[in-house]
């Protein structure tokens, strides 16, 4: 396989190319009904690199959907993929057995926190996918505290457990799942340019945040004292949209003066997405507990894990078991991923490289069609609405991810009814693959949307 990139993305096929319409097919007849990704990116993947994908017909197309966020170094970074591969014939499995390499991935994770908040933590190795680190999150503040109900934030994304599907936004998952997790409480995210409470942004006191404010502190307010209030601070699958600074203020300061711990799922917005390790560093908070999952190991080796205050240790022996919590080539993939990150200055170049998208995606801020292009660190979304009535254009973002596609550039969709075209790279990407999607995007964006 040759990796000189220099004449890629290359698409020279149509799409789905012959071999991938065949898998598609094969895919369609066994898989099942509740498969996603490829009915709208209809691809048969056979191999990556770095910030590449070449599906099975030899197309090869930049993949800014990267695991869904998963691949922070790209795919197969060698380094990574050499520290894994070391692992395998060592030991692989471990349970929750301590083990060296558990050790050194469990010091490099800490060794990101700030001094401080490292001496209160405790860490608890979950199965590996972010619902089962959300559901150890409910289940540790649960029994912590010994309170059943929980707060979480329109158009959030923390799963699809039973749970972690509770905690979520998106109704058309729930609905047709009879007896969902009680006891979880909706209130409004800051998403300021669609105010739920229908504020102007310039003038608005981050009423959102004063909502749960009076609902918490008012003996009336309906909702018995929580164990957990939950939050993204980007919302990701909710559209790319970033928490207001002082909307998270409030809430750290609230849920501190009622001793309520405060979660915060960085399954996507952490290991380095956002610019920083953990994004709530940007916002000068410190949570109760953190939810950290995807680019643990940097490579898509599953890893999923909770940090937490110590004196929410009170669950017991064995509260939150299952088998894949030890998945040793991981641990040491995900140390080897830090040790890129420190010696590569990759968190500098998501700054950078954010940077760079935030210029050329704001070339399309006079586009009628586009209601806002808005993110944080190596996220970012572009919104589609209807000009005349606002609605949300569902339609034109699945055009523009259909064309992007066909011009060799692989992106997300999520938000509202799928209208936000979601771009999310991996943090080492360089200025000239960024520099070629976000020119497909905008060249797909200007094709549909004029
Ligand atoms: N929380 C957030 C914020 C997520 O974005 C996701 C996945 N997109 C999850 C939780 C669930 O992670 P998983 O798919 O690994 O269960």
């Amino acid at each position: 396989m040759t990796q000189t990139t220099e004449h890629y993305p290359l698409v020279a096929t149509d799409l789905p190319g012959p071999r991938s319409a065949e898998y598609l097919d094969h895919q369609g007849r066994w898989e099942s009904n509740a498969r996603s990704y490829p009915r709208r990116l209809p691809i048969a993947l056979a191999e990556g690199f770095g910030s590449y994908v070449r599906d099975v017909d030899g197309n090869v197309f930049i993949d800014f959907l990267c695991g869904a966020g998963v691949l922070s170094l790209g795919h197969n970074h060698p380094e990574v993929a050499a520290a894994a591969a070391g692992r395998l014939s060592v030991l692989t499995h471990a349970l929750d057995f301590p083990t060296p390499a558990k050790r050194e991935f469990l010091d490099a994770q800490l060794s990101m926190l700030s001094p401080d908040l490292r001496s209160r933590m405790k860490v608890h190795f979950c199965g590996p996918t972010g619902a089962n680190a959300v559901d150890a999150a409910l289940k540790l503040c649960k029994t912590a505290t010994g309170r059943s109900e929980v707060v979480s934030f329109q158009g959030g994304f923390h799963g699809s457990s039973h749970a972690a599907m509770a905690l979520t936004g998106l109704v058309s998952q729930k609905e047709p799942v009879a007896g969902g997790m009680p006891g979880v409480h909706f209130f409004p995210y800051s998403h300021c340019s669609r105010c739920p409470l229908e504020l102007r942004p310039d003038t608005c006191r981050t009423n959102c945040a004063a909502l749960l404010e009076h609902a918490l502190e008012d003996p009336n307010g309906g909702i018995p004292k929580p164990a957990a209030v939950v939050l993204e601070l980007v919302q990701g699958e909710g559209g790319v949209i970033p928490a207001r600074p002082d909307f998270v203020r409030r809430i750290r300061a609230l849920t501190r003066a009622l001793d309520i711990p405060l979660v915060v799922d960085e399954v996507q917005t952490g290991c380095g997405r956002t610019g920083t390790w953990f994004a709530f560093e940007q916002y000068d908070v410190e949570p109760d507990v953190i939810i950290a999952s995807k680019a643990l190991s940097g490579i898509g080796l599953p890893v999923a894990l909770i940090l937490y205050d110590k004196r929410l240790d009170t669950w017991a022996p064995g509260a939150h078991t299952g088998t894949f919590r030890g998945n040793q080539a991981a641990f040491a993939a995900g140390v080897e991923t830090i040790r890129i990150f420190e010696r590569d200055g990759v968190l500098a170049n998501v700054r950078e490289r954010g940077a760079q998208l935030r210029a050329r995606l704001g070339e399309l801020a006079d586009n009628p069609w586009v209601h806002e292009v808005r993110g944080l660190g190596l996220m970012w979304g572009v919104e589609l609405a209807d000009p005349t009535t606002g609605a949300p254009a569902a339609e034109r973002a699945a055009a523009v991810q259909s064309y992007a596609l066909r011009r060799g550039l692989i992106v997300e969709l999520g938000g509202r009814d799928d209208s936000v075209i979601r771009l999310m790279p991996p943090l080492n990407v360089t200025a000239e693959v960024v520099d070629v999607a976000a020119g497909i995007v905008l060249e797909a964006v200007r094709s549909y949307c004029s």
